[in-house]
């Protein structure tokens, strides 16, 4: 793509950076975008997806290293957003040659984008890049309390942005007897299970992976629901843990929740997905503010790591969303906006 067609690219957001690489050795090819840096380096995970053309991937890397600049504005991390997507299959491909090549283009970028695991990459991968750059965290701490993967902490945070969603619409701190269909049991849809389990929540379950399904059915009694069901199953909540752009024009009618609030990264098809949830009075956790617990766990890469620093400042979800609620309300606008408002504010927009 030209760089003229790329400025009048739709999820063109005055992007600091964009890369398109490949690697002749590994054969191993990508973008990655840098959203802003106003607040520190951009950050963001590796994702390796099969995307069937290079602009699937360019829409993704622009749209996700958006979403990471207001993820981590709204954490107050001194972070801006960033994201690499590799077009490949993340079970044939991976290779160390083929995470040299990653991490090579990764160090063109001088230190203003770093790197972590996401969708399609793991922890392993991780220590495997480190070999060969800098630029990436999420690795490993004091092993006893942390194996590096960001996605405990993430569930720990929809977890707390869920209390906080069912606090605003129920008026209530009481989780038990309420159900949560969970879209998509992967790494975070997993250990969201066993919080939601442990809190006395029913839950209904799928996943394009009939193993992980398998998996809370058995350890957090899960009902299993086929993965183009899930849309309309009778619930309270709805958690996309699976991948972006569930709630769209397809969908939208068939909820039947009082609240959507999950992990999975732009979850509105288009931002007007977001008023006509609001239409239908259904209360939206705008996914970059409940789903930042692995990204403020990356920060805290060293040696002096301890697990409950992290989860303490992962709790902090729980008022953030309360203050996002409470803006929206008291302004006559959406979540999604006012979330926007605060992280606007911080990195520099407005
Ligand atoms: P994962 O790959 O471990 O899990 C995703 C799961 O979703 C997989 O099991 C996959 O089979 C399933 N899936 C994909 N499409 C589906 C569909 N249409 N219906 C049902 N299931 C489907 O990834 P993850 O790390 O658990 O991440 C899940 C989402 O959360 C992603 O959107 C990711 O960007 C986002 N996220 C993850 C983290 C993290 O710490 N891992 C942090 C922030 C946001």
């Amino acid at each position: 793509m030209s760089g003229l067609s790329l400025f009048s690219h739709p999820d063109y957001d005055s992007h600091e950076r964009v890369l398109h690489f490949f690697d002749a050795n590994s054969g191993v090819q990508g973008v990655i975008a840098i959203h802003n840096t106003y607040r520190g380096p951009s950050l963001g995970g590796c994702r390796i997806w099969p995307y069937t053309t290079g602009a699937e991937a360019l829409t993704d890397a622009l749209r996700l290293s958006r979403g990471m600049t207001y993820k981590a504005a709204l954490a107050n991390l001194n972070l801006g957003g960033g994201k690499a997507v590799i077009m490949a299959n993340a079970k044939t491909d991976k290779s160390e040659e083929f995470f040299k090549g990653i991490a090579q283009a990764v160090n063109d970028l001088c230190g203003k984008y770093i790197t972590a695991e996401d969708v399609g990459t793991t922890v392993k991968d991780m220590v495997v890049m480190k070999k060969y750059t800098n630029h990436v965290v999420g690795l490993p701490e004091n092993l006893d309390q942390d194996d590096g993967d960001p996605s405990p902490y993430t569930s720990y945070g929809i977890f707390q942005g869920i209390l906080a969603s069912v606090k605003h619409r129920f008026k209530t701190d009481q989780m038990t007897g309420l159900t949560v269909a969970v879209q998509g049991v992967g790494k975070v849809g997993y250990h969201l299970c066993h919080l939601l389990h442990a809190a006395g929540v029913k839950i209904i379950a799928c996943d394009l992976d009939e193993q992980n399904v398998a998996r809370v059915v058995n350890e957090c009694q899960a009902t299993r629901v086929d993965p183009e069901k899930i849309y309309g199953v009778e619930a309270d909540i709805l958690s996309p843990c699976a991948l972006g752009g569930m709630i769209n024009d397809d969908t939208i009618h068939q909820f039947k929740v009082a609240v959507i609030a999950g992990g999975a990264n732009n979850q509105l098809a288009l931002p007007r997905h977001g008023a006509a949830l609001h239409a239908r009075k259904i209360l939206y956790a705008p996914d970059y503010a409940i789903s930042a617990g692995g990204l403020i766990r990356v920060t805290y890469d060293g040696k002096d790591f301890q697990r409950q620093d992290v989860m303490d400042h992962v709790s902090q979800i729980y008022q953030t969303m309360l203050e996002v609620y409470n803006r929206a309300e008291e302004q006559g606008i959406l979540p999604s906006q006012a979330a926007d408002q605060v992280a606007e504010k911080r990195f520099g927009k407005i």
